[in-house]
């Protein structure tokens, strides 16, 4: 050991091995995530190639899973990026922990990861290791004395291994995945064929929508709100409507959850209210000016950043002032992160705008939020509307609203009232304004100025 030449060869051995070491350190760099030290998405296909090998030869199911946090965008959002971090090198370790030697856990980015599974003796063996990795990943994280509490929806394929193009399984588990997102989260979801199927329409629908987006082939209906002391028309609800060249008439319950999920909705949200304020002007233009105009805001569009300025620049480039737009929100808005919002809608209002609770009493509609909101208006939903005249729990329940909400200084708009005699009973119940098809249904534009009693439009108004 103290021979000079060895001494040399040891130093030349170092040399090599840095260099050796060097080149794995890069080649692992490439690899693996760096905040999980997980494999990342550049190695999966050459996995999922192998593990479909494995399973073929050794005549194995292989299980694939899409697992995606619950809840981990509102830790980044609200607490910061570095919570965030800790949580997801947490999810790392916790699940590595879950599966054996031969399984491979990849983060694909964000808060997703896949799972391959690849030597399993029958199906069912990976609902135990997905309800593991769920209970684990449900346990809360505790960053700097903070209890942070993420869940996980996961979605699982199952192979053969016989299956020629292998990164398919990555799209079913997925399209799973999305399943149990849909179903409340924190649950999996197994991938069946005719999920594929809904996926298909569910994609189609999203590229028709954005040809609809950029062709501005979508339209706003209006429809007039009454006062219930003067019979005048008050304001108006502007409603999406879109017209499929092919399929007609697609309801807003069909595409907005669509919108929500493509993240299509924002331009959809900014066009609808640029839209709304622009006939609105055109409507003071032409003397009206003591009717409100009412949009319904997406939740999604809500909780971006630089809402209540948009609101704002909307406002000022049609030259309208705030208290002529009201804005509907659902409670919806409230459950992410309430106390966000509720600031937004503190700015929104001291901006002067006018806000009304929507579809209240079908949501949890809890008092104590009712309370803390600074809201204007709620809107009675229309199931209980229905029945006021027929039900006497629905005809109770919407009299306790009109009555708690007048104690709160609030207004109340009924809507869906069809019939001579809801509108008796509310009336008597002291609803203050009436929306539904007895008074008027949504219309188009031109139709509307009609409505309001002015000279018909030339056609060349038309847009
Ligand atoms: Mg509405």
């Amino acid at each position: 050991m103290v021979n000079g030449e060895i001494v040399g060869v040891f130093g030349i051995a170092r040399d090599i091995s840095e260099q050796k070491h060097f080149e794995r350190q890069l080649s692992f760099n490439a690899n693996h995530d760096r905040l999980t030290g997980l494999l990342n998405r550049v190695s999966l296909e050459d996995r999922l190639a192998l593990d479909c090998h494995i399973t073929r030869r050794h005549k194995r199911r292989l299980a694939v899973m899409c697992i995606d946090l619950d809840g981990f965008k509102s830790i980044n959002d609200s607490i910061g990026h570095y919570y965030g971090d800790q949580v997801l090198i947490e999810v790392a370790q916790r699940m590595i922990q879950q599966v054996r030697p031969s399984d491979t856990v990849v983060r694909m980015g964000g808060d997703e990861f896949i799972v391959l599974l690849p030597d399993l003796l029958c199906d069912e063996d990976v609902v135990l290791v997905a309800e593991r990795l769920m209970a684990s990943i449900a346990k809360p994280y505790c960053v700097q004395g903070m209890d942070l509490h993420v869940s996980a929806s996961v979605g699982i394929t199952l192979s053969d291994g016989h299956i020629e193009q292998p990164m398919q399984l990555i799209q079913q588990a997925d399209m799973a995945m999305y399943k149990a997102k849909q179903q409340g989260r924190n649950n999996f979801q197994w991938y069946t064929s005719d999920l594929n199927q809904r996926v298909c329409e569910h994609a189609s629908l999203r590229n028709d929508l954005q040809k609809a987006i950029e062709t501005q082939t979508l339209q706003l209906h209006y429809q007039p709100q009454i006062d219930a002391r003067t019979g005048r028309v008050v304001g108006l609800e502007a409603l999406l409507r879109w017209e499929h060249p092919e399929k007609g008439f697609i309801s807003p319950a069909a595409f907005v959850p669509v919108a929500e999920d493509s993240g299509q909705i924002i331009p959809l949200s900014l066009w609808v209210l640029d839209t709304a304020c622009a006939q609105l002007r055109q409507l003071s233009d032409q003397g009206v000016t003591s009717i409100s105009m009412a949009v319904n805001i997406s939740p999604m569009h809500f909780q971006r950043g630089h809402f209540v300025h948009y609101v704002q620049a909307t406002l000022e480039k049609h030259g309208l002032r705030s208290e002529q737009l009201e804005l509907e929100i659902t409670e919806s808005l409230l459950l992410n992160n309430a106390d966000q919002a509720i600031e937004t809608l503190h700015r929104l209002k001291a901006l002067g705008v006018r806000i009304a609770l929507d579809d209240f009493g079908t949501g949890f509609s809890s008092l104590s939020y009712l309370k803390r909101l600074p809201i204007d208006k709620i809107k009675i939903d229309r199931s209980f509307v229905q029945e006021i005249a027929t039900d006497h729990n629905d005809a109770a329940i919407t009299q306790g609203i009109i009555s708690m909400a007048h104690h709160l200084s609030l207004k109340v708009v009924a809507e869906g009232v069809e019939t001579a005699s809801q509108m008796e009973f509310l009336k008597g119940s002291r609803c203050d304004v009436f929306q539904g098809y007895y008074f008027a249904k949504p219309m188009p534009f031109v139709e509307l100025e009609a409505f309001l009693g002015f000279p018909t439009s030339m056609p060349d108004r038309q847009s």
